[in-house]
């Protein structure tokens, strides 16, 4: 129910043959192509078109975002966390239908609303965007949520009609739902404007919904979100998003996460990260301490000798897998801090240091400051 996209995938531009330098505009060409050749219309019944037909939609969907495809570039599928197109039909909760619109026109009518010429439709998916705190998306909690869908209208019980009669045939399109005509090689569809393609009409509607079988009512839904879960992450609540209308079956609901920044850590993948000072001495000789972890006091060991800026990995300290045994790690970097005022007797000090100290830990040599002069000339 949970996704985050971990499965093996196939390369979005293998999947539409283009390079990775491909422009937009190539790109939209090369997805038209697919699109037309593995539309479920003209492959009816045909599972592996209807597959790569998702697939190229997919790849489309992330590949003309400027913003997906930066992330996909850099990090593959993984980049795409939980807000790629994942599960779902036509990676659900996402509108296909609107880059269909947009490359085709009418071209097609879309599948997802029913049968051509019937009243009844599935009803739609809808999306519902949550924010949780750092933490709770670590350890998982449950929420309570309000949310507006459609429902079958309790008036008239989903018929329609204020009588009961029921609908009439549509006298537009004789009950196809469509008007035909020809339009270069493609024989093109449009949605019968008297019955709203749905082929018949009501004679005398239901003054509750109008007739439109359905209506907006907001029910309360407990959200149950896993430890582990990411930015983006999307849980899917099958037939709880809207109900289809005169009797279609019902949409899914999509509750996508995003996750509030935390004030100390930062979370890349299942690794936390956390930036601590240490003084210098503690640097130079090491140390061992306890700081706060997310999940508790956490023991770090400083090696003597550490660089400002090095990272210590605590292992398993980190989030825990979504669905899997085991956490991620704790990386945690360290600055040394110089202090900005020192005392006549720690200025004695350091000075008596800075005389002992080997050629390593000299300033930069009058030759390398030379050379950085050139640079800037
Ligand atoms: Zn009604
Ligand atoms: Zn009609």
């Amino acid at each position: 129910m949970v996704s985050n996209t971990k499965v093996s995938k196939a390369d979005f531009y293998e999947v539409l043959g283009v390079t990775r330098e491909v422009s937009d505009q190539e790109l939209k060409s090369a997805y038209r192509k697919q699109a037309l050749k593995y539309h479920p219309d003209r492959n009816p019944g045909d599972h592996a078109a209807e597959e790569k037909f998702k697939q190229a939609s997919e790849a489309y969907q992330v590949l003309s975002d400027a913003d997906k495809r930066a992330a996909y570039d850099r990090y593959g599928h993984a980049g795409l966390g939980g807000q790629g197109p994942g599960a779902g039909p036509f990676a659900g909760g996402v509108d296909i239908g609107d880059i269909f619109g947009d490359l085709f026109g009418e071209m097609f009518s879309m599948g997802g609303s029913g049968p051509r010429g019937s009243r009844q439709q599935r009803g739609d998916d809808l999306r519902f965007d949550l924010t949780i705190d750092f933490e709770d998306a670590i350890f998982g909690t449950e929420t309570e949520v309000r949310i507006r869908r459609l429902e079958v209208c309790a008036a008239c019980k989903g018929r329609g009609s204020a009588s009961g009669r029921g609908p009439t045939t549509c006298a537009q399109c004789q009950g196809r739902g469509q008007l035909r005509f020809q339009q270069g090689f493609f024989s093109v569809a449009r949605t019968c404007g008297a019955c709203g393609g749905t082929g018949s009409v009501i004679g005398d509607p239901c003054t509750t919904c109008r007739g439109e079988t359905r209506t907006s009512t907001e029910f309360k839904l407990s959200v149950k979100v896993p430890p582990g879960v990411e930015d983006g992450t999307r849980i899917r609540y099958s037939g709880e998003g809207d109900a289809g209308r005169a009797g279609g079956p019902k949409g899914d609901l999509y509750v996508v996460l995003a996750i509030r920044p935390h004030d100390h850590f930062e979370r890349h993948g299942y690794d936390l990260h956390c930036v601590i000072p240490i003084s210098f001495p503690q640097a130079a000789l090491g140390a061992e301490f306890e700081m706060p972890g997310i999940d508790g006091p956490v023991n770090l060991k400083i090696p003597e000798g550490t660089q400002s800026g090095r990272e210590l990995r605590v292992r398993g300290r980190g989030v825990p897998y979504l669905n899997e045994k085991g956490h991620g790690d704790l990386i945690v970097k360290v600055v040394v801090q110089i202090p900005r005022k020192l005392s006549r007797s720690q200025r004695e000090l350091v000075t008596k240091l800075s005389e002992s100290l080997t050629v390593d830990n000299k300033p930069a040599s009058p030759g390398l400051i030379e050379k950085m002069k050139d640079l800037f000339n």
